[in-house]
């Protein structure tokens, strides 16, 4: 299926054929759809499948219809396990959003906070973060994710292993019961599954 098929706005098909997509690949073939029309989803999906814009496609084109951010009030958080994931996926995430309004910060460890803070206190629509980091920010009682639209947990199971399974629970009470959440995994052991089904609701399951 060629990206020119899908219901995607002109602006986002425009961003996609300069960064060089034309297919999509497996993976965006089963999520793309089903993330527009709103759906939870659990997928197993590999580094190198193309998730990224799996789930930053759908996200920049529902966020990008809506009006622009003001202070530290985010509509999507995807949360990640490392700092250059947060920053290659902050990237991605940019080029896909080119020429709408939407403004994409990274918040990880190993750089200074202050800088971080300023940023996003300048508005921030999507936050891509590590949860670590995260809760930083959010112990100084200034970012407020009460507004949150989409929540997305990239590589799951690697964050699991790196001890961030109280930092995700925790973060439940943050969180507004309604939303829409994706959870992207490359494999499923129980501690994921169970964390999948306590962030999720009638979650589709989408195996590659
Ligand atoms: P990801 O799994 O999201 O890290 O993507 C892996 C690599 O595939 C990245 O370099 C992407 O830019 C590239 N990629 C993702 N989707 C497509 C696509 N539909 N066509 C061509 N390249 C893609």
């Amino acid at each position: 299926m060629l990206f020119s098929e899908t219901s995607l706005p002109h602006q986002l098909l425009t961003a996609v054929a300069d960064y060089g997509y034309r297919q999509l690949t497996p993976v965006q073939q089963q999520v793309l759809p089903l993330a527009l029309a709103g759906n939870d989803l659990l997928v197993s999906a590999q580094t190198g499948s193309g998730k990224t814009a799996a789930f930053g496609l759908p996200l920049v084109a529902r966020l990008s219809a809506q009006s622009p951010a003001i202070g530290a009030i985010p509509k999507a958080l995807i949360l990640t396990p490392t700092r250059e994931l947060a920053q290659q996926l902050a990237i991605h995430l940019n080029a896909f959003a080119a020429g709408s309004s939407l403004k994409i910060s990274a918040v990880y460890g190993g750089a200074n906070f202050r800088p971080q803070r300023q940023r996003l206190l300048q508005g921030v629509d999507i936050l891509v973060a590590t949860p670590g980091r995260l809760f930083d920010h959010l112990s100084q009682d200034y970012l407020d994710l009460s507004q949150l639209q989409f929540l997305v947990l990239d590589e799951a199971d690697r964050m699991l292993d790196m001890g961030f399974i109280k930092d995700i629970q925790r973060l439940q009470k943050w969180l507004p019961s309604k939303r829409q959440t994706l959870l992207f995994s490359a494999t499923f052991p129980p501690v994921v599954r169970q964390l999948g089904q306590q962030l999720t609701q009638q979650p589709q399951w989408i195996e590659l």
